[in-house]
């Protein structure tokens, strides 16, 4: 029997209270330990995407921009940077990853009117979580003769890198800590929505003392990374981002010392076998998919249902969806919070479109009412869906689950693996064994069993196939930013 809980979920209103939080009008570009003017003198906006109200308005960063960046963080890493020991560089990590939580609040904040996400997920997710990266790596800076004996490990130099806006916090501090605590210097590049916890960062750079050049950040739209990545004067180039751009990217470095470490897109299986703790399941599978609106690269887009169960998880998973609150991000109560952009928000609906179009069945929560202004989109899931779909092949990178059944776990496998993507998966077994067996075939980067979504800076992250190459976090995390004798 399904419960009918409709409507009988009423929170009041709980929003955060954005009083403690400084935004500045407008943003310079952050080179060499100053707030610079653009050369351009030219400026964008970075709204809202819950209330389409302007945030602040920050600098394009154009080619001499860039440039002087690059310089301000080649100066850095040869004067000072290269020259201290490990131990003095964890010293300054240390105090990065003090300052994020001790301004956590402010920081999470940021991130939900800048981006859209629940306050709930920057709050306990987001934020702590980029804090434990830069407390993880500042723990190797001294200790890399350990991590990589007898290898002589160096620097590399000067490392551009180039964030998305899904986690923007996170993703800085998945990119700047290893850099740092290898010994390099950095320019980086926030995604054009999400500029503004970027910014705060470099605020909290300046308070934190660090040397002036060791990190660089400027703001632009795609065009001023492809300026980065294709300067001569940089070593590195770290990217986390499409599958698309990243392709562009390493044509671009072809041919050139630059190394490179690439996180693009994913469209991971999520399996949920007939013997799987079913609640937990579907739980999980909601957690994979509707939380931060879907956008996430290791996003379970793609559900396998064992045909035994499938009729018990299709309605569990229903009700669930039924009680997901979407609206406000910044109310403590809100699962689903505001799409990222207006450009987001129109490929998402033309992926909802192209499903109905493919004759795959569609169902929304029937409850879930929209908030009028800034841009939605409510949970959906659809039925019905082959293997050849556009939805079970191409990334939506939005709340959207195509789900399809499996009787074997060798039909499943092959299913679950065919796609040019490897970046993540999800088992839900009770069966240990059948567990290990499917992680040993299924070609995926991470594959979480019995949960989803779960990170650690210990644990390495990153591709297979078209997903990327290179791995960040973990001591796995370190080795991109180093050469070896
Ligand atoms: P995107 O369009 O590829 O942009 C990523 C970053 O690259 C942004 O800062 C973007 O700037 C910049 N960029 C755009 N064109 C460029 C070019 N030609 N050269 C250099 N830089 C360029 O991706 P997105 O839409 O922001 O993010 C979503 C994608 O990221 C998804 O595919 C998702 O799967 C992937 N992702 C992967 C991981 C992972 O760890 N594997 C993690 C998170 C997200 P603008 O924003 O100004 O355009
Ligand atoms: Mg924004």
């Amino acid at each position: 029997m399904s419960l009918d809980l409709k409507s009988s979920w009423e929170f009041s209103p709980a929003p955060e209270s954005t009083s403690h939080v400084k935004i500045k009008k407008k943003y310079d570009l952050f080179i060499g330990g100053k707030w610079v003017k653009p050369k351009s003198g030219t400026y964008f906006k970075t709204i809202n995407p819950a209330t389409e109200e302007v945030l602040a308005e920050v600098a394009e960063a154009g080619e001499e921009d860039v440039d002087l960046a690059i310089k301000a963080a080649r100066k850095a890493y040869t004067q000072v940077w290269s020259k201290l020991s490990g131990k003095e560089r964890g010293k300054y990590i240390f105090r990065i990853a003090r300052l994020i939580q001790e301004r956590a609040r402010e920081f999470a904040v940021i991130e939900t009117l800048d981006g859209g996400k629940p306050i709930r997920e920057a709050r306990d997710i987001d934020i702590p979580l980029a804090a434990a990266h830069f407390f993880y790596y500042a723990g190797w800076a001294d200790k890399l003769e350990y991590a990589f004996p007898n290898k002589k490990p160096k620097s590399l130099g000067v490392a551009v890198q180039i964030t998305p806006w899904n986690f923007p916090m996170l993703m800085v501090a998945w990119k700047i800590a290893p850099a740092l605590a290898a010994g390099n210097t950095v320019v980086l590049k926030p995604a054009e929505t999400t500029p503004l916890t970027a910014l705060k960062l470099a605020e909290l750079i300046q308070d934190a003392g660090l040397p002036d050049g060791v990190v660089n950040i400027v703001t632009g739209y795609g065009k001023t990374g492809a300026m980065m990545v294709e300067h001569p004067d940089a070593d590195k180039v770290a990217f986390t981002g499409s599958t698309g751009v990243g392709k562009i990217i390493m044509k671009a470095i072809a041919g050139t010392h630059k190394k490179s470490t690439m996180e693009l897109g994913g469209k991971a299986a999520n399996i949920i076998f007939e013997d799987a703790p079913i609640d937990q399941a579907v739980e999980g599978v909601v957690n994979g998919i509707f939380f931060n609106q879907g956008h996430v690269c290791c996003a379970g887009s793609r559900l396998f249902i064992q045909e035994s169960v499938y009729e018990k998880v299709m309605r569990k998973l229903k009700d669930r969806m039924e009680n997901l609150v979407v609206g406000d991000p910044l109310d403590k109560n809100t699962d689903v919070g505001a799409i990222n952009s207006q450009k987001q928000l129109k490929v998402i609906e033309g992926y909802i479109k192209a499903g109905l179009d493919e004759g795959c069945e569609m169902y929304q929560p029937e409850h879930a009412t929209l908030p009028k202004k800034g841009y939605w989109c409510k949970p959906t899931l659809f039925t019905n869906v082959a293997q050849s779909s556009k939805i079970a092949k191409e990334e939506i990178f939005g709340p959207v689950l195509a789900i399809q059944t499996f009787r074997t776990v060798d039909e499943v496998i092959a299913k679950a693996n065919n796609t040019p993507y490897g970046l993540s998966a999800g088992v839900w077994s009770d069966k240990g064994s059948k567990v290990f067996n499917l992680t040993s075939k299924m070609k995926a980067g991470v594959v979480w069993a019995n949960t989803y979504n779960k990170f650690d800076p210990t644990s390495p992250f990153g591709g297979y196939k078209e997903s990327g190459h290179g791995r960040e976090g973990g001591v796995q995390g370190l080795e991109p930013y180093l050469k070896f004798e």
